[in-house]
Order: structure tokens, then sequence, then C-alpha cells
């Protein structure tokens, strides 16, 4: 895999004690960090999103990185997290993500459905207010796993639908309570680590109005003879 030679953005003070480091940046879909030690050198990989990071992120992650190698716990730096938390981080490397995730269409509108209506109607509703979509982005996937309707990429603020949701016999307010769910991660706060379905969430998913009811029909929705499983 081709990578980009970032190490004189850092300097041997940031990798202490290793006299001779490289850090090297990868086109990966998620992001990652590794570091292997050859010979007293410490390579350090990180993926190719973090190319316009300001060089102290760069030089705080490496020190992390560093750290780590010699048994400390491995934190994300404050400095990386407040950085990929900015709207010029995700619009700057969404295209890629999207690019490489594969799965994503790039399309609201599907055979039978516009996810758009359902992001208006939820608006419309007040469930979801505008600044829990801001800089996001919605699609339908290609394919996804089964009992998985939605995925939402937090770092990137990206949503997917599963396809078998795209048919007439899947009611309006099935599809928008799958979209509901997915925009709840958005409006998740990035910056904590916690559980992604925590009681905080399961409040606002049972907001929903109807919820039970859109709850029983996805957990039978494999069953549904007509939706022509075939096609998936
Ligand atoms: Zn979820």
């Amino acid at each position: 895999m081709r990578g980009i030679d970032v190490s004189n953005r850092v300097s041997s003070k940031d990798v202490y004690p290793y006299e001779e480091y490289s850090v090297i940046l990868k086109p990966k879909m998620h992001m990652s960090y590794s570091y292997r030690i050859d010979r007293g050198r410490i390579i350090i990989e990180l993926t190719d999103y973090l190319l316009d990071a300001p060089d102290q992120v760069l030089r705080d992650l490496c020190s992390a990185i560093a750290g780590w190698s010699r048994g400390k716990r491995f934190v994300l730096p404050e400095s990386f997290t407040r950085y990929v938390m900015t709207d010029d981080f995700v619009v700057r490397n969404r295209p890629k993500y999207i690019q490489r995730s594969r799965s994503i269409t790039c399309t609201q509108q599907g055979r039978c459905r516009d996810l758009m209506d359902s992001i208006e109607r939820l608006l419309d509703s007040g469930l979801v207010l505008p600044s829990d979509i801001e800089n996001s982005y919605i699609s339908w996937a290609s394919n996804m796993a089964r009992y998985r309707f939605g995925q939402c990429n937090q770092m990137f603020r990206v949503i997917s639908i599963n396809p078998i949701l795209d048919f007439e016999d899947v009611p309006d307010h099935v599809v928008d309570f799958v979209v509901y769910h997915e925009i709840l991660h958005l409006r998740q706060d990035r910056s904590k680590r916690r559980r992604p379905h925590n009681a905080q969430f399961r409040g606002w998913e049972h907001q929903y109005p109807g919820y039970e009811k859109a709850e029983r029909f996805l957990r039978n929705i494999y069953s549904m003879e007509s939706l022509g499983e075939d096609s998936l």
C-alpha cells in the first residue's frame, strides 16, 4: 500500500526516546493508529485523513503513540479530538471516506423512496432539529448486513440506509424511524466515549411516536415474502 511520508512534520522530541522515526500516512477507510519498531526506529502509520492536519495535531498524536509503544495507555490527544470534530476536517475527508466505503450509493432517491422525504418529515415534526443534521450526508447503501437497517459514521457524519427499506410495502413511519435512529447518533456528543445506545439515546429514540410498532415491523421484515429478497 502506498503511503505519504510526513516524518519531517514531527521532531524527535515528539517521539522520545526514539532518535529515528518515520511517520507514514496511508489510504485507509477508517482512522487508524499503529506503530512498529524496527532496529530501534519507530515507524508510525496513520490514515491519510490527517494529511491536512495542523502539525501540532500530528505531533501530539505521534507523541501519544510513542508513549503507547513504551507501555503507556493510548489516549487520543485533545488537539486531535478537537481537530477531527471541525467542519473543515469533515468536509475535506468525507468524499474519501465515501469512496472507500463502497457500499454507499451516493443517492437519496431510491427505487421507491427518497430519503430526503424522511428528513423533511422528521424536521417538520420537530423530532429532528436542523442542528442535528448540520454538515451531514445521507444515502442508500447498496448492501448491508441482515438485521442492520442503518449505519452512522459519526466521524464523517455519514448515514447509510439498508436498501431492504426501499420498497412500497415498508411504511413511511418505519423508514423515518430508522433515519431518525441514525440521526440521533449524529446528535450524540462525539468528544465523549460512551455506549452508543445508552439511556439518553433510548430516551430520545422513544420520543418517536409508535416506535414500538416500527421496531416490530423491522423485526419481521425478512419474513415478508412480498419484499422480494432475491433482488437484494
Ligand atoms: Zn444505533
